[in-house]
Parts: structure tokens; C-alpha cells; sequence
């Protein structure tokens, strides 16, 4: 399948538009005419760059770059292919019970103490988006809520706020666990520095975030969610449906951040996987379009690989999530849950739902159901997703990181684009983007 889309980039007229001027003839009421004019076209450009109406590719295809030389954050990027449900009249007012809005919810895991950074991470996300979608909220705790961040919290949205508890048997740590030999080995993890490795509730929210926030009774009429933490920043206005843009485009998981993960946390998540997939009815779930060469890539960081025994360690950073929930309720997540849990490592070691929600979609799911959302500007402290857009406002395009210039090692969106491709590159002139 090939496609020819193009983007139309607004500074290409805005060059031309001011190169004109300097010609205008010298009679003055010419020069006043022309000088109207020229404020015209770059009010109209102004205006129609605000309005997204940057040109959009006919559809997103993956194109494969072997070596990610320049930051694809710096290519101008616009909004992704049609169709795209935008705000028309009241369709999607908070009250209105006929609205276009889906089956989806803005979801946050956390506590009563993180209050105000939840509170800075809503006030981001409600400007940049949902103050025109208004998709309800759903808190969840592993502790009730308190009177005060059920207030402010609904106090900054029009959008319905839902304060959940999470039940205990989602919550605890299993009876199989040997509660000894995970004191034993968060001591050993600790010793080789693994953050969070003796914090038990750290280990707890893993492994819910793993395999029970969409077993939620409060969730079981929803399908799509998007995950958010407190403390995180929205740069960007999308002026379009997200949860939408996901049914309609048949995309199962949207990632914003790739990066590599510690492999002492996980040396065995993969050596159980492929212990998984040894049983043959369990093998026929891997995907004809699977990314496995992505998660087995052993050529940008040998070290990493080897000590994962055999995983690239490269994952989706899933403290931003929009997806899916049928993937998670599948019949091959769940058993593939249910054998990560069952062998531990979420408490003997200290899997992340990162690695799991990733090496479970490289396997599991089509490719090209996985959709980098490139539009949305995003930081997670270290990490930022920043587009060269004129929707965005607070970010630098193309920067990537904060602070030590360690961090830059973490980065794994060059596999990504290596192995499964950059959705939004354009072809080269005269050549033909491949899927
Ligand atoms: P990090 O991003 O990996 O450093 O981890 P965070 O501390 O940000 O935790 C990830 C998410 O889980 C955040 O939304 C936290 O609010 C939430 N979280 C972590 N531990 C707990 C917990 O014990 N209880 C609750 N209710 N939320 C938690
Ligand atoms: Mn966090």
C-alpha cells in the first residue's frame, strides 16, 4: 500500500508572503492598499495555522529509518489523518446525554497526598483538550478519597469525576508470594540500585497497572482510556477526538515516549515469556504482524539485552497511555498475565507494566495498531514528547530530555522507527512510503 501525502508547511508561505513587500510600488495610497493586504495574509495564515489546518496526510504509513540521525520532533508536525471528530455545536457538552463522545475515560491511579501535582496534570490536559471534549474522570485508590481531593478535583472540570476504590484482592500482594524471599530480594535489588526496589506499594501499583485496573467494575462499560499521572505536562491543543481517532483509525494503543528500561529490574520477564509462548496454543496468539524484531533487538544496546536475557528492554513509557481496554481483557493477555503472576517477578523482582504492556503488544497485537501520538506534547520529569507546531506553547521541539546528559541513553525511539517505522515521516521526493 503506498501513500503520498504531503504536509504544507505554513512558513514556506509566510516566506514568500514577506518577500513580496519590499516590491509594493512607492505611491501611498498603493502602499497602504498593499500593506492591508500583506496584513491580511498573514492574519489569514496566522489564523488558519491556529486552526490546525496545516494539510494532513492522506494516512499515517510507517516508514522505516534505519538510523534516527535528526530528532523527527523538528519536522513540522500537524494533526493526523482524517476522519477526525471535532467539537460541533453542543456535541460534546459535559450535560448533553446524546453527545459523541464514546465509551472512554481519563484515568489516574493515585494518592490523596498528591493532591496539587494531580491537580497541575488535570489543569494541562483540561486546557490543551478535554474542556471541549469533557470525558469523565476516573481516581482510583487503593485508599477512599478524601472530601477535600474530591472538591478540587471536580472543582476544575465540567466533565463528571468518578472516585473509585480499588479492592483489596487487586491490591494486595498474592498469597503465592513468599513475603521472606521478596524482603530477601528487594534487599538484593536495593544494593544494585534499582529505584523503588524496597517501596512495596511501588511493586503493588505495577502490578495492578499490569493486570487489574481494567478488571475495575467502575470500568466495565468502558473501552478506551487515557492513563495520566500527576505531575505531568500537555503542551499542545488537540482539536480533535482522541478516543475517537482511536476507534476509527482501528488503533489499540497510543504511546507518546520509548525508552529503555533497567534490566536488573526484569532479568527474568523475558525468560518467562519465552517459557509462555512454549506452549503451542499460546504461540498461535503471537501476531503475523507482531514487533517482535523490536523487542529482540540486541544491536543498540548489547549490555541491556543480554542481562534482560534477551529483550531489548525498549517499551512504551506507560505513565502516558491511550488504549484499548479489549486488548487487556483478551484471552491472551490474561493468560499472559496470569503466568507473569503466578512466577513472581512483580515481587521478587520489579516489573514494570511498561516492559509487560509492551512486550505483551509487540507480541500480541498488529503493528499498525499502535499509534504514536507525535501531536500530543507531553513531559513525564526527565522525558518530553515536544512537536514543532504551532499548537504548542512551553516546549522546545525536538527536545527530549531534562537535566544530566546521561538521559539521552534512555531514549529508544530510534528502534521504533527502526524496526516498525515512523507513522508521520514523509516520503522522500519521488519515492513511495511502504507500510
Ligand atoms: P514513577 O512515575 O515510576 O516514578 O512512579 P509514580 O510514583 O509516579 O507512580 C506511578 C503512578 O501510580 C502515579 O500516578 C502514582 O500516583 C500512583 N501510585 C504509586 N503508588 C501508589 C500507591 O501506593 N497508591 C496509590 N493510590 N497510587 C499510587
Ligand atoms: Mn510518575
Amino acid at each position: 500500500m503506498e501513500a503520498k501525502g504531503k504536509f504544507f508547511d505554513p512558513r514556506d508561505r509566510r516566506v514568500k508572503s514577506k518577500a513580496r513587500l519590499p516590491r509594493v510600488g512607492s505611491a501611498r495610497p498603493t502602499r497602504l492598499v498593499f500593506a492591508a493586504i500583506a496584513t491580511l495574509v498573514v492574519l489569514i495564515v496566522f489564523l488558519s495555522t491556529r486552526n490546525g489546518s496545516i494539510r494532513l496526510p492522506e494516512r499515517l504509513v510507517h516508514k522505516k529509518i534505519e538510523d534516527m540521525q535528526r530528532d523527527p520532533n523538528l519536522d513540522l508536525t500537524g494533526e493526523p489523518p482524517e476522519p477526525l471528530h471535532r467539537v460541533q455545536g453542543n456535541n460534546y457538552s459535559p450535560d448533553n446525554t446524546e453527545s459523541d463522545r464514546i465509551n472512554a475515560t481519563l484515568l489516574s491511579l493515585v494518592r490523596n497526598s498528591e493532591l496539587e501535582p494531580l491537580l497541575n496534570s488535570m489543569k494541562d490536559l483540561e486546557r490543551t483538550w478535554n474542556h471541549k471534549f469533557n470525558y469523565p474522570w476516573t481516581f482510583f485508590n487503593d485508599e477512599p478519597f478524601t472530601e477535600e481531593f474530591k472538591r478540587r478535583t471536580q472543582a476544575i472540570t465540567k466533565a463528571e469525576c468518578r472516585y473509585e476504590l480499588i479492592p483489596k484482592e487487586h491490591w494486595e500482594i498474592p498469597s503465592w508470594i513468599d513475603q521472606d524471599l521478596m524482603a530477601e530480594s528487594a534487599r538484593i535489588m536495593k544494593e544494585k540500585k534499582i529505584q523503588y526496589a524496597d517501596l512495596t506499594s511501588y511493586h503493588q501499583m505495577c502490578r495492578w497497572n499490569s493486570g487489574f485496573f481494567y478488571k475495575h467494575p467502575a470500568l466495565a462499560d468502558m473501552q478506551y482510556y487515557w492513563r495520566v499521572e500527576p505531575n505531568v505536562n500537555f503542551y499542545c491543543d488537540v482539536d480533535y477526538d482522541v478516543f475517537r481517532y482511536m476507534r476509527d483509525h482501528n488503533k489499540t494503543y497510543g504511546f507518546t515516549i520509548n525508552l529503555y528500561d533497567s534490566p536488573e529490574s526484569i532479568e527474568t520477564l523475558w525468560p518467562e515469556t519465552v517459557k509462555f509462548l512454549a506452549d503451542i496454543e499460546k504461540h498461535s496468539w503471537v501476531s503475523t504482524q507482531n514487533s517482535m524484531a523490536w523487542l529482540r533487538d540486541k544491536e543498540r544496546r548489547p549490555e541491556h539485552y543480554a542481562k534482560a536475557g534477551g529483550y531489548s528492554t525498549c517499551h512504551f513509557w506507560s505513565n502516558f497511555e491511550i488504549a484499548d481496554m479489549s486488548f487487556w481483557r483478551s484471552q491472551a493477555y490474561e493468560a499472559y498475565f496470569e503466568h507473569l503472576d503466578r512466577a513472581g517477578g512483580f515481587f521478587y523482582e520489579r516489573w514494570g507494566d511498561a516492559p509487560v504492556h509492551s512486550i505483551a503488544l509487540g507480541l500480541f497485537e498488529d503493528k499498525n495498531r499502535i499509534h504514536w501520538f507525535k501531536d500530543i506534547g507531553y513531559r513525564h520529569i526527565p522525558f518530553i514528547n515536544c512537536p514543532n507546531s504551532p499548537k504548542c506553547s512551553k516546549c522546545e521541539a525536538g527536545k527530549f530530555f531534562e537535566g544530566e546528559d546521561f538521559l539521552k541513553h534512555e531514549d529508544c525511539r530510534a528502534n521504533w522507527f527502526k524496526y516498525v517505522g515512523n507513522e508521520w515521516a514523509l516520503p522522500e521526493e519521488g519515492e513511495e512510503a511502504h507500510a
